[in-house]
């Protein structure tokens, strides 16, 4: 059976993927920073911090060959600019690129030796249009897109696939966090009026994993029911 990893798989689009890529009969292996409270049965829970290079080389180590990392655990600190902490700015820094970063080189070996690969990684729509706010978030996604595109041009040639997935406004824990105000706001600005569902990511990531996306590389799909 083909392994697969993702990473902050313990809730909300990570959970829904790590469930997706199992129905679609892969192996899968979740990097969260806790164990799940709601684990899925089958899938392995490693108690991984994305952040730390060593952890992941290791757990990649034990886990082989890999056929799809999805790079999914994100944080983000919002606020002023004016106002963002050294700290701040590193923490969103380390987890959404840094992380990206680690788990990448930590897999590309062994799939370059397979001669095959998928990485698709998580960014956002505001990676595209930037957001008042959310600067360090924005700054680290717009990284994370740009890595992909990078990374798509120099493992190709190994057949190896990377690609980015950007949701708009999609209901999870992360978001359940926001005044429902902001909530609402989010969602007027789609043209299909609501929010995504983690599910509805999860199927976009699922077709770019597999073989119906053959010829797919270095794209920034965006999944956002329409926001502008
Ligand atoms: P959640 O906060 O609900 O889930 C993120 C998961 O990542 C959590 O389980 C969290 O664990 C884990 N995580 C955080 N830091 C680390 C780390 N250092 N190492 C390993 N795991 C970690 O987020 P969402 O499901 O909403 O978001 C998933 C991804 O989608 C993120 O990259 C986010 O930026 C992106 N995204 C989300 C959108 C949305 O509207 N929800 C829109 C656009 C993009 P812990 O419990 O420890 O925090």
């Amino acid at each position: 059976m083909k392994k697969a990893i993702v990473t902050g798989g313990a809730r909300g689009i990570g959970r829904a993927i790590a469930m997706q890529l199992q129905t679609d009969g892969y192996h899968v292996y979740v990097f969260d920073a806790h164990h799940a409270a709601n684990c899925l049965n089958g899938v392995v829970y490693l108690d991984v911090d994305v952040t730390d290079q060593k952890a992941v080389q290791a757990a990649v180590a034990q886990i082989g060959p890999v056929a799809v990392l999805v790079n999914n655990a994100g944080i983000t600190r919002d606020g002023l600019f004016v106002r963002l902490s050294p700290d701040d700015w590193r923490a969103v820094m380390a987890v959404n690129l840094d992380g990206a970063y680690h788990c990448a080189q930590a897999v590309l070996p062994a799939m370059m030796r397979q001669q095959e690969g998928v990485i698709v990684s998580i960014s956002s729509v505001v990676a595209s249009t930037g957001n008042a706010g959310q600067t360090a978030y924005a700054a680290s996604k717009a990284g994370l897109e740009s890595l992909t595109r990078s990374l798509a041009q120099e493992y190709g040639r190994w057949g190896i696939r990377v690609n980015a997935v950007a949701p708009g406004f999609i209901t999870t824990p992360m978001t359940e966090l926001l005044p429902e105000s902001v909530q609402q706001a989010a969602c007027a600005r789609t043209s299909l009026q609501r929010a995504g569902t983690p599910n509805e990511v999860a199927n976009l990531v699922s077709f770019l994993v597999s073989k119906k996306a053959a010829y797919i590389t270095g794209q920034i799909v965006h999944i956002n029911g329409g926001m502008w």
